[in-house]
């Protein structure tokens, strides 16, 4: 299996119940390892050039204005298969069709405060690792 990095965010519906803890052990259970990380506030105009692909959707707004809610953490995953395995622990995004076992099933508020984001595919994980840090960012 191909060695990945994929990007991360602890929402912040986890943050505001400091489930960055057990968000992060079940990542790195789930065989990924934490190859950078950072605590940062969004702000509006960040949140909203990090969800383009949505801007024309209804929930759009709303997804932005949460994401600007409170603190996030950011982090840079890296394992083999990281993506699919990133997306597999996590669960859907609807969390009423999140299996067992998975990050939303256990600690999802909602459809839109369902605690993580990962990319879905290792193009948008190069992009969206960029938005948030450099080369000399991440330690393998
Ligand atoms: P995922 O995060 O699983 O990749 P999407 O990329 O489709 O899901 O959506 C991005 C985020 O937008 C979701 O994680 C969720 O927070 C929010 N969202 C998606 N669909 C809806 C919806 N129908 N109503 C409210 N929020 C939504
Ligand atoms: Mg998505």
């Amino acid at each position: 299996m191909p060695l990945e990095r994929t990007f991360s965010i602890i929402k912040p519906d986890a943050v505001e119940r400091n489930k960055i803890g057990e968000i992060t052990a079940m990542l790195e259970a789930a065989g990924l390892r934490i190859v950078a990380s950072k605590r940062i506030l969004l702000n509006h105009d960040k949140a909203a050039e990090f969800y383009a692909v949505h801007s024309d959707k209804p929930f759009f707004k709303s997804l932005c204005d949460f994401m600007c809610s409170g603190p996030i953490v950011v982090q840079v995953l890296e394992g083999d298969n990281a993506v699919q395995r990133n997306r597999d622990v996590m669960g859907a995004t609807n969390p009423e069709e999140a299996s067992e076992g998975t990050i939303r099933k256990e600690f999802a508020l909602s459809l839109e405060k369902n605690s993580v984001h990962g990319s879905d595919s290792l193009k948008n994980a190069e992009i969206e690792i960029s938005h948030f840090f450099t080369q000399e960012d991440i330690i393998s």
